[in-house]
C-alpha cells in the first residue's frame, strides 16, 4: 500500500504547484472552515484541512464496510430500543461517569412519561481503520460508531472534486476519473427530509442545535443548503434558544421562538462541556418533545464506549439481532478486540495485562470527539493509579490497531509545506429512518475519510488533527 504516489512525491516543483492549486480549488468548491481567531464569524474564512493527496484504500475493505452499514443502522436501533439492555450495560458505567449518568435519567424519566415522539431519525457514522497487525492482509477493524452529531459529511461531499484537481494537474487524468463519487449531504438530508414529512405539518421547520463555538458551520450548511432545496426551513440555534423561547403544547409539539420544530438535528450535545444546568434542562424538554429528534437520547446512549464492548461479548449480537445471523458476522468481523474494565476477576485480569503491555491497548473514558484516549505510558501509568478502584469502570480497553503509513502532504492554513507520514480513518454515514415499528428508511449514505500524521495518536479533524482526504481504491 505504501508508494502509491511516490513518483509524484519526488518532484518539489510541481508539489509545490499542485499545492497551491489544490487550496484555491478547496475554497473554490466549499472546502471551508472559519477561523480559530473568528470561530463565529464569516468575514474571513479558509479552508478546512485536507491532504494534498488521496490516500490508498483496499477496496475490499472498502466495500465490506459500506456492506456491513445498513446491519450497523439496525443494530443502533435496535439497542435503542431496549431499555433492559441500556440498563444493564450502562449500569456500572453510570456509577462512575456523572455525564452518562445524567443522559441516561433522562432516557429513564422519557420513558416513564411516555414517548409523544413517534418517528425516529439516525444519522451516524461507523469509523474504521486497517489493522496490519497480523501477517496478511490487512483487515478492516471499527474504532467506534458515532450516534450524534457525526460530523464533516458536508465537507467531504466536496473534497472529491478538490482531489480530482491535484491529480489532473500532476498529469494523472486517468488516477482522477477513478475517485469515486461521493455525497453525504443528500443523504443525510433525505434522512432529515423524509422523518420531517414523516412528522406531517407543511409549517413545522429543522431545528439545527448547534454549539456555541461553530468553526465548522459549512460542514453543516451543506446538509442544510440540501433541506432548503427541498423548500424546507431551518433554524440554527442553541440549547440557550431553547431554554428561553422553547415550549411544548398539550400533545407535546415542540415550539422555539413562536415555530414549530418537526426535526431536531443535534451537532451539540455529546460532550460535558455543552451542558450546564440550563442546557441539561432544554435538553430535557426536547426529549419530552414530540420533535423527530436525531438522535434521541436512547440513540445517543446507544454509541456509548462502554455499549461497543458490550456487543463483542459471545452471545451478545445474537440476543440484539434475532434471527440475523448473516447481519451479525458481517457486523462480528468488523470489532476488534474490547475488554471490560468493570470490578471483578475479567476486569482485574485484563488490566493486568494492559500494565504489562501497554502498547497492544487503548485506554478509553465515554467520551467523544478525541483527545481522550490514552497509549503507552501514559496508560499504564493510569491504570496503575486506578486499577484497584471502581473508577477503572468508567474506561474501557481495546486492542491497539496498526495501520500502515503512508507518505502525504498535510495542507493547512500558515503551515509550511512538508511531506508527513500519515495514516487514515474511514468513516461510513448510514442514515434511517422509522415510523412506529417499522424501518421505512435504511440507507448507506457515503463516506468520509481523514488522515493524520502518525505521531498524533488520537484526534479528528475538528480537533485540529486529522484532515480531510479521499480514498483512492487499490
Ligand atoms: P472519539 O469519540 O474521541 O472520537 P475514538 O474511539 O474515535 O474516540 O478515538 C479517537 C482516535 O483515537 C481515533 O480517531 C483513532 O485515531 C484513535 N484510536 C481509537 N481507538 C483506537 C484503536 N483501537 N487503535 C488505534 N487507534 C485508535
Ligand atoms: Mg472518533
Amino acid at each position: 500500500m505504501a508508494g502509491l504516489w511516490d513518483a509524484v512525491l519526488r518532484g518539489e516543483a510541481a508539489v509545490r504547484r499542485a499545492a497551491t492549486a489544490a487550496v484555491d480549488t478547496a475554497l473554490l468548491e466549499g472546502v471551508l472552515m472559519r477561523t480559530e481567531a473568528e470561530p463565529n464569524a464569516s468575514d474571513v474564512v479558509s479552508y478546512a484541512p485536507f491532504t494534498l493527496l488521496p490516500s490508498a484504500v483496499p477496496s475490499a475493505l472498502f466495500e465490506q464496510a459500506y456492506a456491513v452499514q445498513q446491519d450497523f443502522n439496525v443494530l443502533v436501533d435496535a439497542i435503542s430500543q431496549n431499555k433492559e439492555f441500556l440498563e444493564r450495560t450502562l449500569a456500572s458505567t453510570i456509577k462512575v461517569d456523572d455525564f452518562t449518568a445524567r443522559l441516561f435519567r433522562i432516557h429513564l424519566q422519557v420513558l416513564e412519561e411516555g414517548l409523544a415522539q413517534s418517528v425516529f431519525l439516525g444519522i451516524n457514522r461507523s469509523d474504521y481503520m486497517f489493522d496490519c497487525g497480523a501477517p496478511g492482509v490487512p483487515a478492516l477493524k471499527q474504532i467506534e460508531i458515532n450516534t450524534i452529531a457525526a460530523s464533516f459529511g458536508g465537507l467531504a461531499s466536496r473534497t472529491t472534486a478538490v482531489h480530482r484537481r491535484v491529480l489532473k494537474v500532476l498529469g494523472m487524468s486517468e488516477e482522477a476519473s477513478r475517485l469515486l463519487p461521493n455525497n453525504p449531504s443528500e443523504g443525510l438530508a433525505s434522512g432529515i427530509a423524509k422523518a420531517w414529512e414523516l412528522y406531517g405539518s407543511r409549517s413545522a421547520v429543522v431545528m439545527f442545535l448547534v454549539e456555541q463555538v461553530q468553526r465548522n458551520i459549512f460542514d453543516q450548511r451543506c446538509v442544510e443548503n440540501e433541506l432548503w432545496n427541498r423548500n424546507i426551513r431551518v433554524i440554527r440555534k442553541r440549547f440557550r434558544d431553547v431554554f428561553e423561547k422553547g415550549s411544548l403544547d398539550d400533545a407535546r409539539r415542540l415550539f422555539v421562538d413562536g415555530q414549530e420544530v418537526a426535526v431536531v438535528y443535534y451537532r451539540e450535545g455529546y460532550v460535558p462541556k455543552n451542558y450546564d444546568q440550563q442546557n441539561w434542562e432544554a435538553r430535557l424538554l426536547l426529549e419530552r418533545s414530540r420533535a423527530v429528534k436525531c438522535p434521541d437520547i436512547a440513540t445517543q446512549l446507544a454509541g456509548t464506549k462502554k455499549v461497543q464492548q458490550e456487543l463483542s461479548r459471545p452471545g451478545m449480537l445474537e440476543k440484539l439481532l434475532p434471527g440475523r445471523a448473516e447481519a451479525i458476522a458481517r457486523i462480528r468481523a468488523t470489532f476488534a478486540g474490547l475488554y471490560s474494565l468493570d470490578v471483578g476477576e475479567e476486569g482485574d485480569k485484563i488490566a493486568a495485562t494492559a500494565i504489562a503491555n501497554p502498547d497492544r491497548f487503548v485506554l478509553k473514558p465515554q467520551r467523544e470527539g478525541g483527545g481522550n484516549n490514552l497509549y503507552g505510558e501514559e496508560l499504564r501509568q493510569v491504570l496503575e493509579k486506578i486499577k484497584d478502584s471502581p473508577e477503572r469502570t468508567s474506561y474501557i480497553l481495546m486492542d491497539k490497531i496498526q495501520p500502515q503509513p503512508a507518505t502525504n502532504y498535510l495542507l493547512r492554513a500558515h503551515s509550511p509545506l512538508k511531506a508527513s507520514e500519515c495514516i487514515s480513518e474511514l468513516g461510513i454515514f448510514g442514515v434511517y429512518v422509522r415510523q412506529g415499528k417499522e424501518l421505512v428508511m435504511n440507507e448507506v449514505a457515503g463516506h468520509l475519510l481523514r488522515t493524520k500524521a502518525v505521531e498524533h495518536a488520537d484526534g479528528g479533524v475538528a480537533a485540529g488533527v486529522a484532515v480531510l482526504d479521499t480514498p483512492y481504491l487499490v
